[in-house]
């Protein structure tokens, strides 16, 4: 148990807001509430952006709360403890995901599945928390947190490529560790942007033979050297000529709907696409696709807490950070059209200490 009585609570922080659905974000003040007896006070050093913070500011999913400060990748140090907290001490590196809060009693949360939770995870940002506060995400200065919802990042990782982890990371981890991703094992990242780029450091660790799936061939290069073993443009008609029936696991992260029966046509006789891209618009397909060939159609959403410490210790052994752009706070909107125009290499990662 730690506390420290030299870094007071903080009750206003700044932050970047989208005031309302679709508006630019700006610098504004929000509330944080009182360090409790279990939670931890953290500094955030850098806030990754991830995709699904622009559809969520721009109401792509649906009933967002505004004003929204967005951001689930969060990477800081704690800087005050309550006095039941026992996980961490003042000084410690942590990071936080997607969610913040759970029943912690239901089937899922026991299973450590809490982003499953029955009684709904509370979200970073963009939700309502126990007391019916809205909670406010990573792009601000600080940040308080119940200490079984922070996780440790390892000394072996630098905080600023760590940040993209708490969502990237653990998105691509969970489901290519469920679908056994290894030696002998094909597989297609589908996508490379900020999640494809971690599916394929990752895959390619976890020993599998890695193709890369672009909508040109304008990121090979990169790719190749992130540890792909091929790359294809899918604006190519060919490459479903050359590929088909070729994959026994394709990890789609396109943030946009797709002709899934062209995808399904290229896995192997009992393979499977795992769907962890949230796009904003409903995607169909014929059911043949499915059943020729015993494939499955699967999704995944992000990982619990256990499983996203795991994957912060794998990626610190392999020595798998992120590829990022560090950007001012005042360059966020800038990069969110770059996200959106598919150019990000391959994550904006805000400095806090700009905010
Ligand atoms: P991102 O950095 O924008 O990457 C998405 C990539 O998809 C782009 O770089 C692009 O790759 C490809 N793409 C984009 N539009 C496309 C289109 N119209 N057709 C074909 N390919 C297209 O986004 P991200 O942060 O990785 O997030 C990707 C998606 O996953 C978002 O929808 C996000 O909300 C969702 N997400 C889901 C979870 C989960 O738990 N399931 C977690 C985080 C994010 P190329 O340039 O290589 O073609
Ligand atoms: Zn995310
Ligand atoms: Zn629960």
């Amino acid at each position: 148990m730690t506390t420290s009585s030299t870094a007071p609570s903080v009750s206003s922080v700044a932050a970047y807001a989208a005031p309302a659905a679709n508006a630019p974000l700006e610098k504004i003040s929000v509330p944080r509430r009182p360090v409790g007896e279990h939670d931890v006070l953290i500094e955030i050093k850098y806030a990754g952006i991830c995709h699904s913070d622009i559809h969520q500011v721009r109401d792509g999913w649906g009933e967002g709360i505004y004003p929204m400060v967005p951001g689930h990748e969060i990477a800081g140090v704690v800087t005050e403890t309550g006095p039941g907290v026992s996980k961490y001490a003042v000084g410690d590196r942590v990071g936080v995901g997607c969610f913040v809060d759970s029943c912690r009693e239901c089937e899922a949360c026991l299973a450590g599945q809490e982003q499953h939770c029955a009684k709904g995870m509370t979200g970073t940002y963009n939700a309502l928390d126990k007391n019916g506060e809205p909670t406010y995400g990573g792009y601000s200065t600080h940040l308080v947190v119940d200490e079984n919802y922070a996780v440790r990042i390892p000394d072996g990782l630098s905080l600023d490529v760590a940040a993209p982890l708490l969502c990237a990371g653990i998105t691509l981890y969970s489901p290519l560790n469920h679908w056994k991703a290894g030696p002998g094992k094909k597989v297609a990242i589908l996508g490379l942007g900020g999640l494809g780029h971690m599916g394929v450091k990752i895959a390619h660790a976890l020993g599998a033979e890695v193709t890369v799936l672009s909508q040109t061939l304008s990121k090979k290069e990169d790719g190749l050297k992130l540890g792909a073993d091929h790359f294809y443009a899918t604006s190519d008609p060919k490459t479903f000529e050359e590929l088909a029936g070729s994959f026994d696991l394709i990890v789609s992260t396109v943030s946009a709907p797709l002709d899934m029966d062209a995808y399904l046509a290229l896995l192997k006789v009992g393979g499977a696409f795992v769907n962890v891209g949230a796009p904003e618009e409903p995607n169909s397909l014929n059911m043949f696709s499915l059943i020729g060939g015993n494939k499955t159609l699967a999704g995944s959403m992000i990982g619990g807490i256990a499983e996203t410490q795991e994957m912060l210790d794998f990626c610190a052994r392999h020595g798998l950070g992120a590829e990022i752009e560090l950007i001012a706070a005042d360059r966020i909107n800038e990069a969110y059209e770059r996200v959106l125009a598919s150019d990000v290499r391959y994550r904006f990662v805000i400095d806090a200490a700009t905010i």
